[in-house]
């Protein structure tokens, strides 16, 4: 396994260049040979054969730029792409055909249709936590629609942007998928230039300036942001398998994950009892110590590694709290006593910190939730059906799970979307095909007959025309 520390610097691009590139790509989506749904199969199939080629690299790549395990890099990166990229090559050609509405009377007679068109030129820009599958993911759906794509890994995990850019270049022409590294500047140039379709993913401060960038071309886009996931539990959970599926969800890529639970909300008289089951699953899945763990990732970088250790400083640690910054490691922790005014419960923890608070009812949890920015995610632990659903009726949240966290991504029928502060727009599986693709809505009058009623001179023909409307 490759854990050189080495940082790959890619080539700087300028404006020239990204023009060119983009010009090029225009000129190659012109040529109408991605209309083709056979070619988009070929190309996802050869995405799918790169990526099976470049396996143990990327794992690698992975394990260099923040030790995440192999066993999370296929779970939820590599082997996850690919159980998108068999769906949609299976459903692509019944996705793509254009499909035939209801009629409505007033055209009698006619047929609609909505055709399935590509928007053009799509820019995909991918955040660090997720960094192959939140870019490559998106890539999906933008082919599979018959786009051309710009894709822009994160430059906080260099060693997986290098595999991503080498690979892509390997198995496409840039006038067709080209990658561009790099931070700020070369993303900014990006964003100036005019695409038919940008899809961000990355936080809420980066989500606005990309549209605002977006509005200059009244460019479609989709974001998707971060925002502070809480997990309920109620007094009639399981809690053992809530502790379990919530240390999980939660320390999961070392708790860099968007859909992390970012705080408990438990019913105070189990409170106890869950801190007590949680702390036990922590050691047994990551040990004593789990600094030694080789199932346990680290900080991207020393910025965050730095905001995670002020952070650490609100509340009451009730387990973890060791932390190294040379090898940015900071341990599974369980916080108690935080208060709201905390910083900690001001902004995304984005980090292996779990603060943990008491409320007397679901009623009370609600109401702190929709107190607060929408959250990408929502779970709710209980074991009562009508909890569960007054959770899920008055709770405002992207998506989420009833007695388990995360896992609402796996399933590709699934769409999967912030809402308000945490995103807009949602894919996976058909909804990114629908995402990447606009709906042109087609009828096709017959002609053999043209009755006069819509035409003018009206004279006194408003009478009728109210009883019609009124009949349908
Ligand atoms: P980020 O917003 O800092 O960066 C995302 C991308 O934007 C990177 O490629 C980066 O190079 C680029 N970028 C950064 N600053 C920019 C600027 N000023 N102008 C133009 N481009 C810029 O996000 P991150 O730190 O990479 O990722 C963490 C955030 O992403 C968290 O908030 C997390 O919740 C969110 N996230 C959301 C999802 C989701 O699916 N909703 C998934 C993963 C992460």
């Amino acid at each position: 396994m490759t854990t050189s520390s080495t940082t790959h610097v890619p080539a700087e691009i300028d404006l020239p260049d990204i023009q060119k590139l983009v010009m090029r790509q225009r000129n190659f989506f012109a040529s109408n040979t991605t209309l083709d749904v056979y070619f988009r199969k070929e190309q996802l199939r050869l995405l799918l054969d790169a990526i099976k080629k470049h396996e143990q690299e990327l794992f690698d790549a992975m394990y260099t730029d923040f030790h995440k395990p192999a066993m999370e890099a296929y779970a939820t990166e590599v082997g996850f792409v690919e159980i998108e990229l068999k769906h949609t090559i299976k459903k692509l050609t019944r996705w793509a055909k254009r499909k035939q509405v209801k009629e409505s009377f007033l055209n009698f007679p006619a047929q609609s249709h909505i055709y399935y068109e590509p928007y053009g030129l799509a820019l995909i820009i991918g955040p660090w936590n997720y960094p192959f599958q939140l870019l490559i993911n998106p890539l999906i759906g933008a082919i599979a629609a018959g786009n051309c794509a710009i894709i822009k890994p994160s430059e906080l995990t260099p060693s997986t942007s290098a595999v991503i850019a080498k690979m892509i270049r390997e198995t496409f022409h840039e006038e067709y998928i080209a990658v561009v590294e790099g931070g700020i500047k070369p993303t900014q140039l990006l964003l100036q230039q005019s695409f038919d379709y940008i899809f961000f993913t990355g936080s809420t401060r980066v989500g606005k300036v990309v549209l605002q960038a977006a509005a200059e071309h009244l460019t479609p886009v989709t974001l998707e942001l971060g925002g502070k996931s809480p997990a309920i539990v109620a007094d009639d959970a399981d809690l053992e398998l809530t502790a379990r599926r919530i240390v999980w969800g939660k320390f999961l890529n070392a708790g860099q994950t968007c859909v992390a639970p970012d705080y408990v909300l438990v019913q105070e008289q189990v409170k106890e009892e869950l801190i007590h089951l949680i702390i036990q699953c922590i050691t047994e899945f990551y040990g004593e110590n789990p600094a030694q763990s080789q199932d346990y990732a680290r900080i991207v970088n020393d910025q965050h590694f730095n905001r995670l250790s002020k952070l650490l400083k609100n509340g009451i640690v009730r387990a973890g709290g060791q932390k190294d910054s040379i090898s940015r490691y900071i341990a599974p922790t369980l916080l108690d006593q935080v208060s709201w005014q905390d910083p900690i419960m001001q902004e995304e923890i984005f980090g292996p910190l779990l603060p943990i608070i008491s409320v007397k009812c679901m009623k009370e949890a609600i109401g702190i939730v929709n107190k607060h920015p929408k959250p990408l995610a929502l779970y709710f632990f209980s074991s009562n059906a009508a909890k569960q659903k007054e959770v899920l009726q008055h709770a405002r949240f992207g998506g989420g799970c009833i007695n388990d966290t995360i896992s609402h991504l796996i399933n590709p029928n699934l769409p999967f979307g912030g809402v308000g502060n945490s995103g807009m727009g949602s894919y996976h599986g058909k909804s990114s095909f629908l995402l990447f693709s606009h709906q042109k809505s087609v009828l096709q009058r017959g002609t053999w007959i043209d009755l006069p009623l819509r035409y003018p001179p009206y004279k006194n023909r408003l009478p009728m025309l109210r009883k019609l409307f009124n009949w349908l």
